[in-house]
C-alpha cells in the first residue's frame, strides 16, 4: 500500500501522536470478515457497558465503508480542530456522548449519511492515519475501534497505526461462518501482533418477544465450534432481536432501553469476558 507521506507534520508531530495513543490503556479493535455482521453493534455496545461500569471510553468509527456509529449513538456534529501554538495540524476533537463516553467517527464529517465514500487507498490510509494520530482522547482507559471490514488495507492500517499491544474481537454471524473467514481474521491478527479476545456469534438464533421462544433462523453454535477447532476463546452468543433495529434507528442506547432480554444479557456476558481478558488480575 502507498503511504500519502506524513503532509505537513513534523517528526515530533508524529511521535506525539504515536504516543497519545500508546498511552491509551486498552486498545480494542471490533472485526469482522465482512460487513453486516452486527460489529458495530458489537462495538457500540461494549463502549455502553465500558461507560456504564465507570470506565473512560472512546470509540473510534473508522470504518470507512460505512461509519453507522453516530446513527447507533444517537450522536451527531461536527468535531473541533484544536491548533496547539507549535503546531502544524490541528487536533480533532471527540464529540461526548455520556461524560465518560467520546466518540469520534468519519460520518460526522461527511455532508450527510447518505454520502458515498469513494476515496482511492492513499486518501484513505491518510484519513485513518489522522483519525487515530490526531485525535485529543484525554485520558482513557479504553479505546474500542470499530474498523473497515474484512483483512485488506484498511484494517490492516488500522491495527499498525494502533501499534502494541492491542486487542480484537472477531465478530461473526452463523450462516457466513467459515474456516476460510474466520482463519483469515485469526491469521490477521496474528500478523499484525494483535491479541485476540476471542469470537463473537453473532445474530444467534431469534428469540419471540411475545413467548420467548428461540427459533435458530441462520443456525447456531457454529461459533462456539469454529473457536474449539481453532484454538481461540469463544466470548458468546447474542440472538437476533428486532428492538435492537429499533433502538439503533432512534438513536438510543438498547442495553439501557431493554436491559432485561436475552439479547442484553449476551452483550454483558460478550463485555465481562472482554474485560476479564483485557484486565486480568
Ligand atoms: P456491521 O457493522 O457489521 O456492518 P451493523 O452493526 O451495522 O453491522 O448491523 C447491521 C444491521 O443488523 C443493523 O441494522 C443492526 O441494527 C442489525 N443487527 C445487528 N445485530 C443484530 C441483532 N443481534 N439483532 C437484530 N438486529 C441486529
Amino acid at each position: 500500500m502507498t503511504s500519502p507521506g506524513p503532509g505537513k507534520q513534523t517528526a515530533a508531530e508524529q511521535e506525539a501522536g504515536r504516543q497519545r495513543i500508546a498511552g491509551i490503556k486498552h486498545r480494542i479493535l471490533v472485526l469482522s470478515g465482512k460487513g453486516g455482521v452486527g460489529k458495530s453493534s458489537v462495538a457500540a455496545n461494549l463502549v455502553l457497558a465500558l461507560a456504564a461500569q465507570g470506565r473512560r471510553v472512546g470509540l473510534l468509527d473508522v470504518d470507512v465503508h460505512g461509519p453507522s456509529i453516530p446513527r447507533i449513538l444517537g450522536v451527531d456534529g461536527f468535531p473541533a480542530e484544536l491548533a496547539g501554538p507549535d503546531r502544524a495540524s490541528a487536533l480533532l476533537q471527540t464529540i461526548p456522548v455520556t461524560d465518560r463516553l467520546r466518540v469520534m467517527s468519519l460520518g460526522f464529517l461527511l455532508e450527510n449519511r447518505d454520502t458515498a465514500v469513494i476515496w482511492r487507498g492513499p486518501m484513505k490510509y491518510s484519513v485513518i492515519k489522522q483519525f487515530i494520530e490526531d485525535v485529543d482522547w484525554g485520558e482513557l482507559d479504553y479505546l474500542v475501534v470499530d474498523s473497515p471490514p474484512g483483512t485488506g488495507d484498511e484494517p490492516l492500517s488500522v491495527a499498525q497505526l494502533l501499534g502494541t499491544p492491542a486487542h480484537a474481537v472477531v465478530v461473526t454471524t452463523p450462516q457466513e461462518l467459515s474456516l476460510a473467514d474466520v482463519r483469515r481474521c485469526v491469521t490477521f491478527c496474528r500478523k499484525v501482533q494483535v491479541s485476540l479476545l476471542g469470537l463473537v456469534e453473532n445474530m444467534s438464533g431469534f428469540v419471540c418477544p411475545h413467548c420467548g421462544g428461540k427459533t435458530d433462523i441462520f443456525k447456531s453454535g457454529g461459533g462456539r465450534k469454529l473457536a474449539a477447532e481453532m484454538n481461540v476463546p469463544f466470548l458468546g452468543s447474542i440472538p437476533l432481536d428486532p428492538r435492537l433495529v429499533e433502538a439503533a434507528d432512534a438513536g438510543t442506547a438498547y442495553l439501557e432501553r431493554f436491559p432485561d432480554t436475552e439479547t442484553a444479557r449476551a452483550f454483558q456476558h460478550i463485555v465481562k469476558a472482554v474485560v476479564t481478558a483485557a484486565e486480568p488480575e
